[in-house]
Order: structure tokens, then sequence, then C-alpha cells
């Protein structure tokens, strides 16, 4: 099987600011992932890229064997396979329901089979009944919560979140890792930036490690041995 995604000479400038460089990189599909690494050391950057949002300044990514070219009509489609999960993501003004419904209205969903994945995906982070809510109203724990919602209402092949444990209460973060844990199972690829060391998966699972934009990877770097 192709790896899912795999990166070759990858930089990533901001200006003159080198904030990635990686010379390879292999994903293999399924499982969770993590990226761990410092504040600034290139993590939200290379999610960026995985998730076909912004391109590299130089360098080849690869996905599901095939060449990304970053050419809008090309990157609909992955983007359709690939979803990230912000730190802070934004839920516009509305009900939860008009939120998560609005990604599924791109995709050409209507009625009742969209009613349906709503509303499944808002039980499956426990806010069954949010859908009427405000989702600007929302605390910090809900809102992370609808925002995994949403994108799990897309059903992604990938689902790449960055930093979902913080900012979040503890009961919210009791949730999202479960919710988390069973992705894999649901065929959902998982790689996860987080400085949570109960994330289910990472303890046996590969760690991808970045420094100053650089990989340091071990797979020995066991987060903490408990699962
Ligand atoms: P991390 O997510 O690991 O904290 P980032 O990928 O956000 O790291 O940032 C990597 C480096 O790139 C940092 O030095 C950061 O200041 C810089 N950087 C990130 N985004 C931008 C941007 N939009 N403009 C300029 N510099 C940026
Ligand atoms: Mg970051």
């Amino acid at each position: 099987m192709a790896p899912i995604f795999r990166l070759e000479s990858v930089t990533r400038h901001y200006g003159e600011r080198l904030a990635l460089e990686i010379p390879e990189l292999v994903i293999e599909e399924g499982g969770i992932r993590s990226l761990s690494g410092p504040n600034g050391s290139g993590k939200s950057t290379l999610l960026g890229i995985l998730a076909f949002l912004s391109p590299p300044t130089s360098g080849v990514l690869y996905y599901d064997g095939k060449r990304v070219e970053w050419k809008e009509r090309s990157l609909v489609a992955l983007r359709r396979e690939v979803t990230l999960l912000h730190q802070s993501p934004y839920l516009f003004e509305g009900s939860v329901h008009a939120n998560i419904a609005f990604g599924l209205g791109i995709r050409g969903m209507r009625g009742e089979e969209k009613h349906g994945r709503i509303e499944e995906s808002l039980e499956t982070v426990g806010l069954g009944g949010f859908g009427h809510r405000r989702a600007r109203a929302l605390s910090g724990g809900e809102t992370q919560r609808v925002a995994l919602a949403r994108a799990l209402a897309l059903a992604p092949r990938v689902l790449l979140l960055d930093e979902p444990l913080a900012n979040v209460d503890r009961d919210s973060a009791v949730v999202i890792r479960a919710v988390i844990a069973g992705l894999p199972a649901r065929g959902t690829t998982v790689i996860m930036t987080t400085h949570d060391p109960d994330v289910p998966g990472c303890s046996n699972g590969e760690v991808i490690r970045l420094e100053e934009g650089r990989l340091s990877r071990s797979r020995d770097e066991v987060a903490t041995g408990r699962t």
C-alpha cells in the first residue's frame, strides 16, 4: 500500500525565515500519529502543508502515491479527503447546526442525510441536541467539540488536529481523547500535534518530532507507557 503522505526535500519559508526543512518524511495510512516539538518548531506549518492549505516553498508532497499539484482545481478534490481541525477553530455566527451543515452542503449533501449526519456527529462528541444552540455563545470546550463534530461529519480519510486538547476543560478533553481513539477503527488516519501524554495510540504509535523546523524522529519516544 502506498503511504498516505510522502514529503521530499520540502521547505517552507516565511519571508526570509526558514520554518520547515524536511528532506524526507513518509507517513503510512491508518492509526494515530503524534507530531511533537516546542513552540515555533513548525508543527502547524507542516499540518498546513498536509492539509493542502499552503504549499511548500520548495520540494514535493505526494498524497496517496500522487504528486500534489498546487493548483486550485486539484486541491478542491484533495481537501475533501483531508480535514484540518485548527487549534482555535472558527465557528461563524448562527446555530451549531448551520456551522456543521455548511461543509456538508458544499459537498452536495441535503435533507435527511445531512440532518442525520449532523446529529450523529454531535452525539459522537457528547453534544446531542446542541444543534439549535448559538455557536458563538459556546464555551471553549464546547466550541472545540463542535469543531470536531464538524470535521467528523465530513468523514475525512485523514484528520489533522492542531493541539485539540489545548484550551479545553477537563470533561471536553476526556470526550475528545475518546473520539480520537476511535477514529482509526472508522478508517480515518489521525495526525495530531499535542503535549498531552494521555493521547490514545501515542503510547505505541509513532512520534514525529520537530525541532526548529527539522525532523528529529524517534520511534522509541514513547509518551508515558500508559495506554
Ligand atoms: P508550531 O506550530 O510548532 O508552534 P509554527 O509552524 O506555527 O510552529 O511556526 C514555525 C515558525 O514559523 C515559527 O518561527 C513561526 O514564528 C513562523 N511562522 C509561522 N507562521 C508564520 C507566518 N504566517 N508568518 C511568519 N512567520 C510565521
Ligand atoms: Mg502550532
